[in-house]
């Protein structure tokens, strides 16, 4: 499997915590539990994802409270959103731009962080556009190893 080097999902967690408190959100035990999944972020979910998760164990837990918790931690630059394009999906885990892989056979999408040369590509960017680089999205598009695996 693709190698898995995630950040410590309780560092993740309380780093989250303190910035909602931080930002004058309100704590409740539905987002306490979102906070929880999202800052493990397995398999990058999206929000309906999120929802059907949590619907188990909070049955009057609100899409709403979901995008709204979700649009927060962005603006504290606590989740990464992978927009892609009619369908967002999040990562809590690693908050910064990091490549992703997506495989258009199980729609699983994996970090690619572990490859070389993203910084020496924002560096060229801005030597040869004369471009301040911000923030980037990546997405790379193909088959994950279990899938190769299958097709083949
Ligand atoms: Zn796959
Ligand atoms: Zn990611």
């Amino acid at each position: 499997m693709i190698i898995n080097n995630k950040i410590d999902p309780e560092f993740r967690y309380k780093k989250m915590l303190t910035k909602i408190r931080e930002s004058g959100g309100r704590i409740t035990s539905h987002r306490l539990a979102l906070i929880r999944l999202l800052a493990a972020s397995e398999g990058h979910p999206n929000a309906t994802q999120l929802y059907e998760a949590l619907r188990r164990q909070f049955p009057t837990i609100s899409l709403a409270t979901i995008y709204k918790t979700l649009a927060l931690l962005k603006d504290e630059g606590e989740v990464l959103e992978i927009d892609l394009h009619n369908d967002s999906h999040y990562d809590g885990n690693k908050p910064y731009s990091h490549p992703h892989l997506i495989c258009t056979h199980c729609n699983r999408i994996f970090d690619g962080d572990i490859i070389s040369g993203i910084q020496n590509l924002n560096q060229e960017i801005e030597e040869k556009c004369n471009f301040q680089v911000s923030r980037h999205q990546l997405v790379f598009y193909g088959l994950c190893e279990e899938c190769q695996q299958k097709v083949s």
